[in-house]
């Protein structure tokens, strides 16, 4: 492997590690073409697929969008903002309790759940209020 691809993975990783809202491989794409134009678009769904795969990202379905890429590999939820379409993690709210009481309705072994709550994001929000 060398050292340019190496890099090209780590620095996508970042961009998908630092980021606002998950982001869509083509939103990632966009960051890095910024900075280095010769960058190509295969070389950016090729390393989100590697790094998935080694489990060292997690993706998640957007209503919209498809895949969205996630750095946060813990047990969490998200909010997906109907009006700006980003996808956000809501952390610390994990309901553990929950995968044992489904076990108790269906038999079975719950290893995890994920939920999407839908609605209106604080900034949205914020900007609707300053538009009225
Ligand atoms: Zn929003
Ligand atoms: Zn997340």
């Amino acid at each position: 492997m060398s050292i340019k691809t190496t890099n090209q993975r780590e620095r996508i990783y970042e961009v998908v590690r630092d980021a606002h809202a998950h982001l869509t491989a083509d939103q990632v794409y966009g960051i890095l073409k910024q900075e280095d134009h010769s960058i190509g678009v295969a070389t950016v769904y090729r390393n989100l697929k590697y790094l998935y795969e080694h489990k060292i990202i997690n993706r998640i379905q957007h209503p919209d969008y498809g895949y969205v890429y996630d750095a946060n590999l813990s047990y969490h939820y998200h909010f997906h903002c109907i009006e700006c379409n980003k996808m956000r993690d809501i952390v610390d709210l994990y309901d553990e309790q929950l995968n044992r009481e489904v076990e108790q309705k269906f038999g079975g072994k719950v290893m995890s759940h994920m939920t999407v709550f839908h609605g209106i994001c604080e900034d949205c929000l914020a900007k609707k209020k300053k538009d009225n």
